[in-house]
């Protein structure tokens, strides 16, 4: 009976709303504009089970229920309406286990392939999430002299996801 709106809100203020069952606990992943909007699906019973395709890719950062004393960091996508990342806390935990200081810090992971360098940016996969930003080249991975040998062609940037606000480490080679 007791079913609940939470809402989640993005680093630029946006809000978007969603449905907890209130026996179980249970929260549903899609999101709505309104809680209006969320209660009149609740009401239906209509809810979507499959995560859209662009979801992952298009996930940001977010806080579950900001103006409560349980908000938690997690992640949504506004464009498919969808909560991508933790659910509760328990699932924070299990997901960065050394930032709540149950193991060691561990070495960032590393985007398998190496990305051509060019002038723009490039589109990098967040290796533990799935989203995907731009990366601008930073200046030292062009060769300071085009003139000298390059000893090292393969430069390693470490980068934190801005999604789920992880370090990983992408290489850029020169072509
Ligand atoms: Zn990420």
């Amino acid at each position: 009976m007791s079913h609940r709106v939470f809402n989640i809100e993005f680093e630029d203020g946006h809000r978007l709303f969603g449905i907890e069952e209130g026996v179980s606990g249970y929260k549903y992943r899609q999101l709505f504009a309104s809680s209006e909007a969320a209660w009149d699906c609740r009401r239906t019973g209509d809810f979507a089970r499959q995560e859209p395709a662009t979801a992952k890719a298009t996930q940001e950062a977010v806080v579950y229920d900001p103006d409560e004393s349980w908000a938690f960091d997690t992640r949504a996508s506004r464009v498919a309406m969808w909560l991508t990342g933790p659910i509760d806390l328990e699932e924070c935990e299990a997901e960065q286990p050394g930032k709540f200081g149950q193991f060691g810090t561990e070495a960032p992971k590393e985007v398998a392939q190496p990305i051509p360098l060019r002038a723009g940016g490039v589109e990098v996969e967040c290796p533990y999430c799935g989203a995907v930003a731009v990366q601008a080249h930073k200046a030292e991975s062009a060769p300071a002299d085009k003139g000298a040998p390059i000893e090292s062609p393969v430069v390693a940037h470490t980068v934190a996801c801005h999604a789920c606000r992880r370090d990983f480490i992408y290489k850029t080679i020169t072509v």
